[in-house]
Order: structure tokens, then C-alpha cells, then sequence
């Protein structure tokens, strides 16, 4: 088994976990129990995706670099309708679907 990939936003992690098993890789997410007992917010102690197969690991930093990145440099958005914030990566907020025109 081996890490692949941590952050503190509980969403990206699961995002990135759909993504690994889509491209039929074993994985699973630890201290997800932490992050989401007592503490509100982001920060304490982040979350780490693990791969079953050591074997899979290049395949998925390699997937998880490809598909992430492009969200990393987009930062958090607030939606103009419903005023939820929205990751950096989401076109539409995902509360009222709303296309986010903050940016171009
Ligand atoms: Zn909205």
C-alpha cells in the first residue's frame, strides 16, 4: 500500500478517489474519520489517499497530477445567487447550478 495523495478538503479527496477507480485502481482514504469528527474547517490533520497496489501508485500521482492540477491554480469561488463557495474546479455551483461568471 502506498499514499498517493493528501489535502485537507474532504471533497477533493473523494474527488480524487472517484477518479483513481474509474481508471479501475484500488484505493482508500485515511484519517477521513478525524477530519470529519469534532473539528469544523480545514486544516487539522489532512486527508491521505492510499492506493492497495504499490504497483498502481505511478499510474495514480501521474492521473491525480494530470487531472488535479488544472484545479489547484483556480481558487474558491462564491456564487453570486446562492452565495455557497464553490472549488476552483467546478464550472457550475453545485448548489443551484448557477455558471460561475467570476471569471472568464
Ligand atoms: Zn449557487
Amino acid at each position: 500500500m502506498k499514499k498517493v495523495y493528501s489535502h485537507e478538503n474532504l471533497a477533493l479527496l473523494h474527488t480524487a478517489k472517484g477518479l483513481l477507480e474509474i481508471n479501475g485502481i484500488s484505493c482508500f482514504v485515511k484519517n477521513e474519520y478525524h477530519a470529519s469528527g469534532g473539528h469544523v474547517g480545514f486544516g487539522s490533520i489532512p486527508i491521505e489517499l492510499w492506493v492497495q497496489d504499490d504497483a498502481d501508485a505511478e499510474t495514480a500521482v501521474s492521473l491525480l497530477e494530470r487531472e488535479l492540477s488544472n484545479s489547484s491554480d483556480r481558487p474558491m469561488w462564491t456564487c453570486s445567487k446562492c452565495n455557497e463557495e464553490n472549488d476552483g474546479s467546478f464550472e457550475t455551483c453545485w448548489n443551484c447550478q448557477r455558471e460561475n461568471t467570476d471569471t472568464e
